[in-house]
């Protein structure tokens, strides 16, 4: 099934405690693309890079078989360039800089053919361009949007407004804190439901995810790795795996949702083992599949 992807295609200078990268490939919109890209096809993105934009940022994506027919390049422009800094605990990080530059004009036009795209993505990009998306496309089978503080306390209503227009949303704890204003997570995606979404997947960083629907808590584990190299992305290729898994079997049932949540962990796992998109660079199905069936093992036990 096709997927349109919406986000950031970013340029990040990223340093934690164990390196550091400038101007590396990142962005929403590359993490959630070259994710899903392992499940299904098309992947269309949509998104605006400058002039500055590195042609092995190019090749990346198209290595990965993703449709740029949609990725604009304004040639007088620069590239958005976030950067950030994470400490000891890698849970926490400091954003050192946003600079929107192409982003901050950006119009997202949605070419003819990505139109009709059954599921669409919409990374962390502000809320009114995700919905100038929606308004430009045919009602797809499942609309998925990822958002963070950044537009949670600087345009709150907006994103209450896109929110009404929403599946699934998927976001860290304490961002769901803060758009719900209640501090149990449990009751928090309570709120957030009454806002639109009638899923709700709260992301805790190393600690799993939880995905709350009207019938179901689901809680799954994130995998327990030794060598966290570089956590940037991880949340958007968690829903790169999750929407990847979703168009590949064309399934929302309740069963196949946690499986969906299960692929993320996994995809985001390997994201965070190296530095920017490099983890998502070359696995191959077996990793995954191999990857997938160790999330069981995590929490399986006998009753007695
Ligand atoms: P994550 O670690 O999953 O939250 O995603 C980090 C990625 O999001 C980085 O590659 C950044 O370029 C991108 N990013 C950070 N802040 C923003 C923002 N305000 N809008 C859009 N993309 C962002």
């Amino acid at each position: 099934m096709s997927v349109l992807v919406v986000g950031s295609v970013a340029l990040d200078s990223i340093e934690t405690p164990f390196g550091s990268a400038k101007s590396a490939l990142g962005g929403s919109a590359t993490y959630i693309s070259a994710a899903a890209s392992y499940f299904t096809a098309p992947i269309r993105l949509v998104g605006v890079v400058g002039g500055d934009f590195p042609k092995s940022g190019i090749e990346f994506l198209e290595a990965r078989g993703v449709d740029l027919e949609g990725l604009e390049i304004i040639k007088s422009g620069r590239t958005f360039h976030w950067s950030g800094k994470y400490h000891y605990d890698l849970n926490n990080r400091d954003t050192l800089a946003t600079d929107l530059n192409v982003f901050e004009k950006f119009d997202p036009k949605i070419p003819e053919k990505y139109k009709k795209s059954s599921y669409v993505c919409l990374g962390n990009i502000d809320p009114v361009l995700q919905r100038r998306v929606l308004e430009q496309i045919e009602r797809p089978r499942l609309v998925i949007c990822d958002t963070m503080n950044f537009w949670i306390e600087g345009k709150n209503a907006e994103l209450r407004e896109t929110l009404k227009a929403i599946d699934v949303v998927i976001l860290n704890d304490s961002e769901a804190r803060l758009l719900s204003k209640e501090p149990n997570l449990i009751k928090s995606a309570r709120v957030i439901r009454g806002m639109g979404p009638k899923i709700v997947i709260i992301k805790k960083g190393e600690h799993g995810a939880l995905l709350i629907t009207e019938q179901t808590v689901f809680s799954a584990p994130a995998y327990p790795m030794e060598n966290i190299f570089d956590p940037t992305g991880a949340g958007d290729t968690f829903a790169g795996g999750f929407v990847g898994w979703l168009g590949k079997t064309d399934d929302l049932s309740e069963e196949n949702l946690k499986r969906a949540v299960i692929y993320g962990s996994a995809m985001a796992s390997f994201c965070v083992e190296k530095f920017s998109v490099d983890g998502l660079a070359d696995l191959t199905p077996l990793q995954i599949q191999d990857r997938f069936r160790a999330f069981r093992e995590l929490s399986r036990f006998d009753e007695d």
